[in-house]
């Protein structure tokens, strides 16, 4: 017998099933990743329409099912509107959603996962998106507990060349120095500014985001290195992310 059980969660992605349900992957703190049906949300009367839109926080009561959970109530907690108004806003907080979708697993507590999707969607409502992203992505890889080792050769531990821009690569899980270099497939070029960057992009806390000034150079260095370091370890490309570029030429144009 199934039996009913409170959770407080995040809707990652939803998709409409059959003629009035619709099929929701919620971030949990305490259960990782739940998938469950909202049947008969997409009725204008249902009870449950608001709670259960994707990138919503809600507490939800959910019945344990034969193979998914099933939404019995719900109720919002943090709608996290200004990122809604705003194209460039959601598109990110879609991409941050689809990598939380990506590294967690049903079953598996995520609370360093839940509380950085969370803390990360509040910043969303105000802050620089650009670094918002970053700054996800960057705590990410360190919660996975993929740290890069940006100090020295990831490799050999050698010294890292003095001047001029640094080898990245996914493969050897950090930087590499010149005779090392070439044997760690794809390598990303970064300066210091954009290596210090990312130290510091790991450590930091939300409220001293807007302190952090990056060159041009550097954000484009770590908007390649970043999502391509994650993409490795994944072993899949990150979709939202395309979409995030095709809004930003839009822009340009
Ligand atoms: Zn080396």
């Amino acid at each position: 017998m199934g039996k009913l059980y409170q959770v407080r969660g995040i809707v990652l992605s939803t998709r409409d099933f059959q003629e009035n349900d619709r099929i929701l992957n919620i971030l949990t703190p305490s259960k990782g990743k739940i998938t469950a049906i909202a049947k008969g949300v997409r009725k204008a009367t249902s009870s449950l329409r608001s709670g259960t839109q994707r990138l919503c926080l809600a507490r939800f009561l959910l019945y344990e099912g034969k193979s998914l959970a099933i939404v019995t109530q719900c109720q919002v907690e943090d709608f996290f509107g200004p990122v809604r108004e705003s194209l460039e806003r959601l598109l990110t907080a879609c991409y941050l959603a689809e990598i939380a979708e990506a590294v967690t697993v049903p079953g598996q507590p995520s609370s360093g996962m839940f509380g950085l999707l969370k803390g990360s969607l509040t910043l969303l409502t105000r802050e620089d998106p650009f670094l918002v992203a970053r700054t996800f992505e960057a705590r990410t890889i360190s919660l996975l507990g993929l740290a890069p080792r940006l100090g020295s050769c990831a490799a050999c531990g050698g010294t890292l060349s003095s001047r001029g821009p640094v080898a990245v690569s996914p493969a050897a899980g950090g930087a590499l120095c010149p005779s090392c270099q070439g044997g760690y497939g794809p390598e990303y070029y970064l300066s210091r500014e954009s290596l210090g960057a990312w130290q510091r992009l790991s450590d930091l806390r939300g409220k001293n985001l807007h302190c952090l000034k990056l060159s041009a150079r550097c954000r484009g260095e770590l908007e390649e290195v970043l999502p391509a370091y994650l993409e490795y370890y994944l072993e899949r490309k990150l979709k939202s992310r395309r979409l995030l570029h095709l809004e930003e030429d839009g822009h340009e144009h």
